[in-house]
Order: structure tokens, then C-alpha cells, then sequence
């Protein structure tokens, strides 16, 4: 059962049974190793249900996952020996072209000191204040609308 449409036989999540690589599995969440890590023990925490996009999960499942995603990632930090954690998710990558697979998923990516991973931060220095308020604004207003619909 998908829930946006998309057919499981195109998604390799929804398809996903390589045991061996499989960290946590439970009745609406598993975790495994990636296949194409940004780091070593790179983790995915996949929803078992097919969704493209963060916004669209159920409030228990978005919990759900990130409560599992705060056990695993003290596990990888202790397996890995890493310095820190990055966590990143693929929320709606169907759109703009960009070659992931569209199964929301978050992201925990081990860090160690000088591992030149190509997740650049800072990348617009000094967005300034006028800027981030006129963003904060925006927000604001997106979270007015939908409290509305609620
Ligand atoms: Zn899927």
C-alpha cells in the first residue's frame, strides 16, 4: 500500500529486503546501512510506507522515527567512533531533478575531524537581518495559514 500513488515495484524502500544491512525493524520504521554512504555507517531510517514527503507523515510516524533516529544515532556515533552526527532528510526529491530516490528518509551521516564530506555550510554568508526577518515573516505567515486548516 503506497500513499502517494507511486507503485512499490518502482521504489527500492518500499521493495528493501537485504537482511543483512538492516540495523532496526519494527512495524512501521527500519534502518539500514547505506549503499552509497556520505561517511562510513551512514544510516537511512526509512518509513516502511511509501512517502515522498516529511510534511505528509502521520504525527505518530514522524515521532516514531525520529525516536528511533536518536537511538541509532548514539549507537553509529559509539560503532563509528565519529566525531559528531549530521542528520539530513530527502523530503519531496521527486522534484527539481534530483537523483535520489523519492521514499522520505533521514539521513545519519557520521562526521569525523577532516572528512572532507561535500555538505558545505555557511553557503550564503551573512544572509543579514532584513532578510532572515523577511523569512521569518514568511514562515510565520505558512504556519498562520496552516493552523487555519486544522
Ligand atoms: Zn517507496
Amino acid at each position: 500500500m503506497t500513499s502517494e500513488g507511486q507503485s512499490e515495484n518502482s521504489c527500492p524502500l518500499c521493495d528493501f529486503d537485504d537482511r543483512n544491512v538492516i540495523i532496526a525493524d519494527d512495524d512501521y520504521v527500519f534502518a539500514i546501512i547505506s549503499e552509497n554512504p556520505i561517511n562510513p555507517y551512514h544510516v537511512l531510517v526509512v518509513p516502511k510506507e511509501h512517502y515522498e514527503s516529511f510534511n505528509r507523515l502521520p504525527d505518530f510516524l514522524a515521532s516514531h522515527l525520529f525516536l528511533l533516529a536518536k537511538r541509532l544515532s548514539a549507537a553509529v556515533r559509539q560503532a563509528s567512533q565519529a566525531h559528531a552526527i549530521t542528520h539530513l532528510s530527502d523530503d519531496g526529491v521527486s522534484w527539481g531533478g534530483f537523483d535520489l530516490v523519492p521514499h522520505y528518509k533521514l539521513h545519519i551521516i557520521p562526521r569525523f575531524k577532516g572528512d572532507g564530506t561535500p555538505i558545505v555550510w555557511h553557503r550564503q554568508s551573512n544572509l543579514g537581518s532584513l532578510a532572515r526577518t523577511q523569512f521569518a515573516d514568511a514562515v510565520r505567515s505558512a504556519l498562520q495559514r496552516q493552523a487555519r486548516k486544522e
